[in-house]
């Protein structure tokens, strides 16, 4: 039996056969992207990097507590303030992120108190240098004005509220947080 299985070369038509079922009947698991599909991403897909805009202020909600850029494993997030001469607070001077180097852990966003950064779910973006993957504060603005024009409002990064710890143990601005 075994012998004329081989002289009929069974296996091979088993293959074959196979091939022809999942060629005619099954349908297609790759879609036509970007030409007619468009992918949609899950909530908290860790995609380009932005800063939030502060609506009252029009500028960053970041602190500078400096937190995100301890945390992060590229070190790769660069942040200079000053003192504020009335406030006495900390104002952001300079806030880079070099995107080439990020390993998209979402640290960032999980440790920072304020919900001032995020990985949109907006993953279309490449560059033929690397300045156009080197964000700068004003550039991570305008990734959050592009981004947030598609969302609806008021719109929760599932990373921002760390999933799994009580309420308060998170910092003032995370607690019963719904949105920006
Ligand atoms: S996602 Fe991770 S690696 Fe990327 S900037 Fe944030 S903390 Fe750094
Ligand atoms: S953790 Fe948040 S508030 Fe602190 S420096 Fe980073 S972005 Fe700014």
């Amino acid at each position: 039996m075994k012998l004329l299985e081989k002289i009929l070369l069974i296996e091979i038509w088993k293959g074959l056969l196979l091939t022809l079922k999942k060629l005619l009947l099954d349908k297609p698991v790759t879609i036509q992207y970007p030409e007619k599909d468009k992918v949609i991403p899950a909530p908290g897909f860790r995609g380009r990097h932005a800063l939030v805009r502060d609506p009252q202020s029009g500028d960053t909600l970041c602190i500078a507590c400096m937190r995100c850029a301890r945390v992060c494993p590229s070190q790769c997030i660069y942040i200079e303030y000053e003192i504020d001469a009335e406030t006495k607070k900390r104002k952001v001077k300079r806030y880079d992120i070099e995107a080439l180097r990020c390993v998209y852990c979402g640290y960032c966003e999980e440790v920072c108190p304020v919900n001032a950064v995020v990985l949109t779910e907006y993953f279309e973006y490449a560059g033929y240098s690397r300045d156009e993957v080197y964000f700068d504060k004003d550039r991570l603005l305008k990734n959050w004005d592009e981004f947030i024009a598609t969302q609806k409002r008021p719109y929760l990064n599932p990373f921002w509220k760390p999933r799994g710890l009580p309420e308060k143990y998170l910092p003032v601005r995370k607690r019963n947080f719904t949105g920006v």
